[in-house]
């Protein structure tokens, strides 16, 4: 089944611009140079139903932003890749669209690690809590993140992969992966890797840091798991759009806000 991959965000926590940083990208006026926060969105048409599925891969704190930017109306499901702020800090603006599932059929769910469930429970106490009260909360539900998990006639399989010393996962679906916040891949998830189309991977800089891969770390994995096409995600201010993608082979490329994708299910 055919469908789309639309990267909501593309830079890394802090956003780029970054805030009180005035370097060449962050004042570039090329607008691939303008980074929100990591985040992706899945749209397919789920054939027996014919109706249009909506799944976002983490709702950062520029989540409202994105979905307006979107267009899409709906969100289905959500997968966290892990509880860091930049990837979890717009759940609460799932609200009104929750209202809408709700009365569609059910809360939207919610598929993460038991670690992530646990750091999101925490920290939207109000809106998990079974002694919640808050009338307005949205109406979400978490669930348990198996090996495969099956989505309105998609599947969604999770990659594990290391993010400094956190393990944390990112999913493949259909011929596509979206692997974020990446330090290392360990190696039983590169057999998940196999017979992609498109490949997203973060590469944070080129700069070594201890939970982020490099451009030059990226690049290998990217050779290695031999993907049609590869993208670059989480991307900081030491890149900027057009000097960087002049530098990369052919296949890779840095990708940007607003970035649409055919892909296959
Ligand atoms: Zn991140
Ligand atoms: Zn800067
Ligand atoms: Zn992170």
């Amino acid at each position: 089944m055919e469908g789309n991959l639309t990267f909501l965000g593309t830079g890394t926590s802090m956003g780029v611009p970054t805030l009180g940083c005035a370097c060449a990208v962050c004042t570039s006026t090329d607008s691939h140079d303008k980074r929100l926060r990591p985040a992706a969105m899945v749209r397919w048409i789920a054939p027996k139903s014919g109706s249009e599925r909506v799944v976002v891969i983490d709702t950062g704190p520029d989540f409202r932003e994105q979905m307006l930017r979107s267009g899409a109306r709906r969100v289905d499901a959500v997968f966290y890749t892990h509880s860091h702020a930049d990837h979890i800090m717009g759940l609460d603006d799932l609200r009104p669209l929750s209202f809408a599932a709700a009365r569609e059929g059910g809360p939207i769910p919610l598929y993460a690690t038991a670690e992530t469930r646990a750091t999101l429970e925490r920290i939207f106490e109000y809106t998990f809590s079974p002694d919640a009260t808050y009338p307005n909360r949205a109406r979400v539900e978490l669930k348990p993140l198996e090996a495969v998990t099956a989505v309105y006639e998609a599947e969604f399989t999770a990659i594990p992969l290391k993010h400094g010393n956190l393990d944390i996962v990112g999913y493949r679906f259909g011929r596509t992966a979206y692997l974020t916040d990446v330090s290392d891949i360990p190696e039983k998830s590169f057999a998940l890797l196999e017979g992609l189309d498109h490949l997203v991977l973060s590469a944070l800089r080129y700069k070594p840091h201890p939970s982020h891969a490099t451009v030059e770390q990226a690049l290998n994995w990217a050779r290695r798991i031999g993907a049609r096409n590869t993208w670059l995600t989480h991307i900081a201010h030491e890149l900027g759009h057009e000097a960087t993608n002049r530098s990369l082979p052919e296949g890779v490329a840095l990708a940007y806000d607003g970035l649409n994708v055919g892909v296959t299910l």
